[in-house]
């Protein structure tokens, strides 16, 4: 259901089935990277320093939405001690410029969530919580073992 609601970094829609999402794509911070050379590193080689919301191959779903939003307010705070800081306009421009692009991900996602029938909005909520578990590595479940007692040799 979340590959479905896959977008790019301008909000287009961009769903694909959840085997090709998984195969082409790998989770970095802020949303799933498709970019090649990443995808085969597991997403510790991004060449652009993980300013996704600039990229061409970012591919966000709505289990990245509280991600996405920490990141804004991370960024808000980092601009504002950049400011303190008399850091050059350059630093502020592109911190603003990801900010707004980071807030148009974000709203374009809620929107589009906004216009579900509520029981696929809850539906997909809750897929997006447990996904964001086991991102987190907290999803630990044992998988069902039948025990078969020892026979004697
Ligand atoms: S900036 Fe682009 S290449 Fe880097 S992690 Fe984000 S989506 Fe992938």
């Amino acid at each position: 259901m979340l590959s479905l609601m896959v977008t790019d970094r301008h909000g287009i829609a961009k769903p694909c089935s959840s085997t090709a999402y998984e195969q082409r794509s790998v989770a970095v911070p802020f949303g799933g990277c498709t970019e090649p050379s990443n995808v085969k590193a597991g997403g510790h080689a991004c060449p652009i320093r993980f300013q996704c919301s600039g990229c061409g191959f970012y591919r966000p779903d709505p289990s990245y939405l509280p991600a996405i939003e920490d990141h804004i307010n991370s960024l808000r705070a980092d601009r504002e001690r950049a400011r303190v800081m008399d850091a050059a306009g350059f630093v502020i421009d592109n911190l603003t410029s990801q900010i707004n692009s980071y807030e148009g991900v974000a709203a374009k996602m809620r929107e589009r969530m906004a216009g579900m029938p509520e029981h696929e909005r809850t539906e997909l909520e809750e897929a997006a919580a447990v996904l964001r578990r086991v991102r987190a590595g907290g999803d630990h479940k044992l998988l069902p073992i039948t025990v078969v007692s020892k026979k004697e040799a």
